[in-house]
């Protein structure tokens, strides 16, 4: 499908000035998640704004590791997060980790206590909330606030020697207590973790605050447009106060725009974990997860992601984006690709009693009646086929047009064929019904005899391959997206539907990961995961239709 380009954005126009004022030659911007989870769709949206921003200026984007919280970060997600950016189409310039400059911000941390500009302080945790006052009471100066430079450097290398325990201590920036703007009142800058990190080991048992470190990896990596969400805005003026104090060359701009929020959907990577730790679903990459590597085991394909984070584009305030718009691009996308083939998901045995017994014809079918270019298929036909068990009714409302006694039905691809006997078991079930076909009426013979209102899909019964699929209702039932509520108590007792049924005997040996349309069941993907050698599994991408208008 065609690439639809980024329009023009307020991000966008502040790199073009950058450019036509000459204060940049180049942009450089950053994707720079922590590796405490996997990927979601709302990161799709920063990643296509990155990436897609410094190729159109030819500029640069760096894939960063922000994994500066040693407690909550693994290397699988380091793996995972690399898969997926490039799953997505993107190639990055640069590929860093925040902790390789662990030893730079050190140095940084050393400069703003010379200058008098950080001190160590032993408050507790719960007395520095305290000390710090709310938006409508300033902050109290710390008692050890002033400290001479000298105890703060010994203090503070006694911090890195390992000396003291977990939050006995923290180094504070010296800003202003005063200050209207609480991320200015003395923001710590340093804590004491003792624990193993996934990528420098026990080497460190300090480590540096996210509003430390974030600018001062911007700035190494010469950073110049430096995107995040909203939260942040606030956190700006910390951002250009780390970047100055330090005495950093360089100087990024942060600029912050709103984040995708979907119906129906939880977007916080601590959420998802917890949804997998507690066992709702069976992984990240469960298929009705809004994770990247679920959307991608579902069926979705990197151009229908990027086409919405495009449309969706970049704004300034936050709001709520109906789930129904990116599964329009889903089906703009596989319209186009997805081949057309039939499948019984609840199977119902038909019996064509004169057809000859032991013969098996095979029919043409096409695989894309709008694209002949995608070519046709042989699909077999004989006495005993598989229907829908919803493509039979012993009691017909009016207006049903398939299957009933004595109606009559165009079976695609084949013939027309009469119902004429139902088969029950003891029990009043239907197990099976009885036809007549008529030869005159094959699919593609031109016969104009007479018409019939009904169409269904059937596969032949001796060839079928059985299969499992898999359909999905949204995880989430709340769309409101209230952050308020326990999300928990909102998760969908009935999101997953197994069903067990057959496909045409061409879709054979099916690794996973291949898309097809199934005739009036919607886009079906193979499931990578479960589909093995004696078993087809199927994930349901998304139904054909809904009344969704962009
Ligand atoms: P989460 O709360 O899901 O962990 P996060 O913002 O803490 O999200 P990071 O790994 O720090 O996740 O994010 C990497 C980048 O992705 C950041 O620049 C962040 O702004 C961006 N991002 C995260 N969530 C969204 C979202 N829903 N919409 C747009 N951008 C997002
Ligand atoms: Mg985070």
């Amino acid at each position: 499908m065609e690439d639809k380009r980024s329009s023009s954005n307020f991000i966008r126009n502040i790199v073009v000035e950058d450019l036509e004022s000459g204060k940049h030659k180049e942009i450089i911007t950053r994707f720079p998640p922590e590796p405490n989870g996997y990927l979601h769709i709302g990161h799709a949206k920063s990643i296509v704004l990155n990436f897609e921003l410094a190729d159109e200026f030819k500029g640069k984007t760096n894939l960063r590791f922000d994994d500066t919280n040693p407690v909550k970060e693994d290397t699988e997600y380091v793996e995972s997060i690399k898969e997926d950016v490039e799953w997505l189409g993107f190639q990055w310039d640069g590929l860093y980790f925040a902790s390789d400059y662990f030893e730079k911000m050190y140095n940084r941390a050393l400069i703003l206590i010379k200058k008098g500009k950080a001190y160590v302080c032993d408050l507790s945790a719960e007395e520095i909330k305290e000390y710090r006052g709310t938006l409508t009471k300033p902050g109290e100066e710390s008692p050890y606030r002033n400290r001479t430079i000298e105890e703060n450097l010994d203090l503070f290398e006694r911090m890195k020697n390992g000396e003291f325990k977990d939050g006995e201590k923290v180094l504070r920036a010296k800003i202003d207590m005063s200050s209207s703007n609480i991320n200015m009142r003395d923001p710590i800058i340093y804590r004491i973790a003792h624990a193993e990190h996934h990528n420098t080991g026990d080497k460190w048992c300090i480590y540096p605050m996210y509003d430390f470190a974030h600018p001062i990896e911007d700035a190494i990596e010469g950073v110049t447009h430096s995107i995040c969400t909203l939260e942040f805005e606030d956190h700006r003026p910390l951002y250009d106060w780390v970047i100055n104090e330090c005495e950093m060359k360089s100087k990024p701009k942060q600029i912050e725009f709103a984040r995708l929020n979907l119906t129906n959907t939880v977007m916080s990577k601590r959420k998802l974990k917890q949804l997998v730790d507690e066992g709702f679903v069976d992984a990240w990459d469960d298929p009705r997860m809004p994770t990247i590597a679920g959307l991608r085991r579902r069926g979705f394909t990197p151009e229908a992601i990027r086409n919405f984070c495009r449309e969706i584009g970049v704004a300034k305030s936050n709001s709520i984006v109906d789930y129904q718009m990116l599964e329009h691009f889903l089906r703009e996308d596989l319209n186009e690709k997805a081949p057309r083939t039939m499948a019984i998901l609840r199977p119902l045995k038909v019996v064509i009693t004169n057809y000859p017994e032991g013969k098996v014809e095979m029919l043409e079918a096409e695989n894309n009646q709008d694209k002949p270019e995608m070519g046709t298929r042989q699909i077999p036909f004989s006495r005993e086929i598989y229907i829908e068990q919803e493509d039979f009714m012993e009691n017909p409302p009016k207006k049903y047009f398939r299957l009933f006694s004595g109606n009559e039905v165009r079976l695609k691809n084949a013939y027309f064929i009469t119902c004429n006997d139902v088969i029950k078991d003891e029990a009043g079930n239907v197990v099976e019904i009885h036809c007549t076909y008529d030869p005159e009426t094959k699919s593609g013979s031109g016969f104009t005899g007479r018409k019939v209102k009904g169409t269904i899909h059937w596969v032949e019964a001796s060839n079928a391959v059985p299969a499992e699929f898999r359909l999905y209702d949204s995880l989430i039932l709340d769309d409101e997206n209230d952050e308020d509520k326990n999300f928990l108590e909102q998760v969908n007792p009935n999101s997953l539907e197994v069903l067990q049924g057959f496909i045409e005997p061409n879709m054979k040996g099916l690794l996973g990961g291949e898309k097809f349309q199934f005739f009036r069941h919607g886009y079906f993907n193979v499931d990578t995961k479960y589909t093995s050698k004696d078993k087809i599994v199927f994930n349901r991408i998304v139904s054909l239709k809904s009344s969704f208008k962009l």
